[in-house]
């Protein structure tokens, strides 16, 4: 209940420690677990919320098939020493006459994940604004792995004068270089082989354009080889790392790399910077 997760954050907030919250979707892994890890660096308490928000999937997206491991999870989090874990139920966070919803713009109209998934980003923010304010953290910690998704909410905790710090963590991947993701577990063996082109891809294509290659054709390259690795494009971009305004040259400052790609019935995504 929310009453008793406020009491629970009103003791621990006058007895003067820090509050870090780590908002997930389950299904935990050592991309999680890094976040947490951090959050512990930073913050005297340790909240993890676990919440699979259906306003951030559309009607032909994977809700109900998305993996749901919580007794592991919970097992997980005792074990990292989280202090307290909020699993609201979904009538809790959307009881029936809800009636409200945020609609970011900015970097949540970057063309990017917002081109292919319209839905994302109102569901993403409405449910974080919430999560944030059920539990006012002094930090809340969102993986780069969803590159997009920590510009936005950084935007919105300016934009709503929220009192809680974002901060980005790095990207866990797998030994070969595979970005750790609660849906890798949809990957077929042969999927899965193929899937670290992904990131190679990118690697390659950051030290082309950092060496001086110009944007344009590096992508155009990139964009071939992810298609000759097996897989279906939805977007591969250089964007400015802050703006996430399209970047066609190194002057355009700071760069990050973002793809979306298909293999099976899989989306995955990933990023580096240049
Ligand atoms: P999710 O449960 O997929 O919604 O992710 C919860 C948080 O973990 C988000 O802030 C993600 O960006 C972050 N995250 C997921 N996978 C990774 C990863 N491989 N490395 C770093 N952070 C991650």
């Amino acid at each position: 209940m929310v009453a008793e997760l406020r009491v629970q954050r009103t003791t621990r907030k006058t007895t003067k420690k820090t509050i870090a919250l780590v908002p997930t979707m389950g299904a935990l892994h050592e991309g999680h677990a890094s976040l947490i890890r951090l959050a512990r660096r930073r913050a005297d308490r340790v909240i993890v919320s676990i919440f699979v928000n259906p306003a951030q999937f559309a009607p032909n997206e994977d809700f109900r098939l998305y993996p749901r491991t919580f007794a592991a999870d919970l097992a997980a989090l005792a074990a990292l020493n989280v202090d307290l874990v909020w699993a609201p139920a979904v009538e809790t966070m959307y009881p029936g006459d809800f009636a409200t919803k945020i609609v970011p713009e900015g970097p949540a109209q970057a063309g990017l994940e917002d081109a292919f998934r319209p839905h994302f980003f109102a569901g993403v923010a409405t449910v974080v604004a919430k999560l944030l304010i059920q539990c006012a953290p002094d930090i809340a910690v969102f993986g780069e792995k969803d590159y997009q998704q920590l510009k936005v909410i950084a935007r919105l905790a300016r934009d709503l004068d929220l009192k809680s710090r974002i901060v980005g963590a790095p990207i866990v991947r797998e030994r070969d270089g595979l970005a750790r993701s609660s849906r890798n577990v949809y990957l077929s063996p042969r999927e899965r082989a193929a899937a670290p082109a992904l990131c190679r891809v990118l690697k390659e294509c950051a030290a082309k354009i950092a060496a001086g290659q110009p944007i344009n054709d590096v992508l155009a390259e990139g964009r071939e080889a992810i298609a000759d690795a097996g897989f279906a494009l939805d977007y591969l971009e250089a964007r400015h790392a802050d703006t996430l305004a399209p970047a066609a040259s190194t002057m355009d400052g700071p760069i990050r790399l973002l793809v979306a790609a298909r293999i099976g019935n899989t989306r995955l995504i990933d990023n580096v910077g240049v």
